[in-house]
């Protein structure tokens, strides 16, 4: 029901606004409209509980929600994505009283966080922050740049992952309006309705009372909510691919070449039969590894496994389908170009594909290949 009714909504009202918006940067009012439209249907709401605004559905309901909205705009499905996994890490860490005065606005997507771990010499090896946060009477002093930060130019707040001693990682919450940080968008190949920024703190007041969970559970806290966020990724990567997929079968069911239409040649029937197959594998890693987060198991291996399948396969259905598009494909009328672009990043947010496989290898073999 829950996938029907967001469906609906995706396509009777919300897709037409935002293809009449193009793929032009979406201001923040804009942004959080639809967000908060899209919140009452289980967008970020769906695995948070009553008491924050939630519908205490689980994780699964949730990613089922987001492969609809992904089908219609990544752009439109990013922030939430990261307000959804931002209200996690907080529900798990901060205080009641952060709880209390942030979790209610971001579950409605009418605040939006940001999660800062990447810096201009820190990407796959995580556990090299510079960013650092010296202790000052109440407050924290935070010095540091943050680079890639999703939703950057909307946030409110920004969970930022900081050293606060030589062997010490730790999340601190800033609340931008208190304590005001610079930003600076990114324009990449795509994805630019939505916001990637870097962001700047220099000498950035925050109160010791925003340290998420201790000093030095900075690392821990980030690896399992990672394990949310990947599966996420690979939903979204099984979003754009399965809507490439409907492009190509509505577009070879409608052109004819050597007197029968593009459907009926063998070679065509072949790609469309491997790109189903390999979405419905990807989706199926995907709800394996959600349930098993659900149902509080470990599952670094699994949600890697889904993460790095789902975000290679994205790259190979999208361009079968662009591919089956012929010439037609590479122009801006039809939608498989801008599929492609978006699918050609997914590999890269939340770890590589090399670190996805790193991570696997190092559960098969208890051997690691880094820190
Ligand atoms: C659209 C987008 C959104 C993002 N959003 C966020 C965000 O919200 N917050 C945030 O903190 N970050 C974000 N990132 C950053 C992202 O997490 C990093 O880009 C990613 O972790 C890779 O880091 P890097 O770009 O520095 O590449 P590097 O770490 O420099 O890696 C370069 C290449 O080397 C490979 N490599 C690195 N180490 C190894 C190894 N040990 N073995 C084998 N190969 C290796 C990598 O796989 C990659 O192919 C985002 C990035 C993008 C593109």
């Amino acid at each position: 029901m829950a996938v029907e009714s967001i469906r609906r909504f995706l396509d009777e009202k919300l897709e037409p606004e935002i293809r009449a918006h193009g793929e032009c940067f979406i201001e923040r009012p804009l942004m959080q409209k639809w967000t908060s439209e899209l919140a009452a249907f289980g967008h970020i709401s769906a695995p948070h509980r009553e008491e924050w605004g939630g519908l205490d559905m689980g994780w699964l309901t949730h990613l089922l929600i987001f492969e609809e909205i992904a089908y219609s705009s990544l752009d439109v499905a990013i922030p939430g994505f990261i307000n959804a996994v931002g209200a996690e890490l907080i529900r798990r860490s901060a205080s009641p009283e952060i709880q209390q005065r942030y979790l209610p606005g971001l579950v409605a997507g009418e605040l939006f966080v940001s999660m800062g771990i990447s810096e201009p010499d820190v990407g796959s090896d995580v556990a090299a922050v510079r960013t650092r946060a010296i202790r000052d009477g109440d407050y924290w002093v935070i010095n540091g740049e943050k680079t890639w930060i999703t939703s950057g130019a909307y946030s409110d707040l920004l969970i930022c992952t900081c050293r606060t001693g030589e062997k010490e990682i730790s999340h601190i919450l800033v609340d931008r309006a208190e304590s005001p940080y610079e930003v600076r968008d990114i324009e990449k190949m795509a994805l630019n309705g939505q916001s990637t920024a870097q962001i700047f703190l220099t000498d950035c007041r925050v109160p010791a009372s925003n340290m998420l969970g201790q000093p030095g559970d900075g690392l821990r806290n980030t690896l399992k909510v990672f394990e949310i966020a990947r599966c996420h990724m690979a939903m979204w990567s099984i979003g754009i691919a399965r809507r490439a997929l409907d492009e190509a079968i509505a577009y070879s069911k409608e052109r004819s070449q050597h007197g029968r239409k593009l459907a009926g040649h063998q070679l065509i029937a072949d790609k469309l039969a491997t790109m189903a197959t390999r979405i419905d594998a990807a989706r199926l890693l995907a709800h394996r590894a959600i349930s098993l987060v659900d149902a509080d198991v470990r599952a670094e291996a699994e949600c890697a496994m889904a993460k790095w399948y789902a975000t290679e396969m994205a790259i190979g259905v999208t361009r079968d389908a662009l591919q089956i598009h012929g010439g037609n494909g590479v122009t801006r009328e039809f939608i498989v170009e801008r599929l492609v672009r978006e699918a050609i990043i997914c590999p890269i947010p939340d770890g590589t594909t090399e670190i996805q496989k790193l991570i696997v290898s190092r559960a098969l073999t208890g051997v690691a290949a880094f820190r």
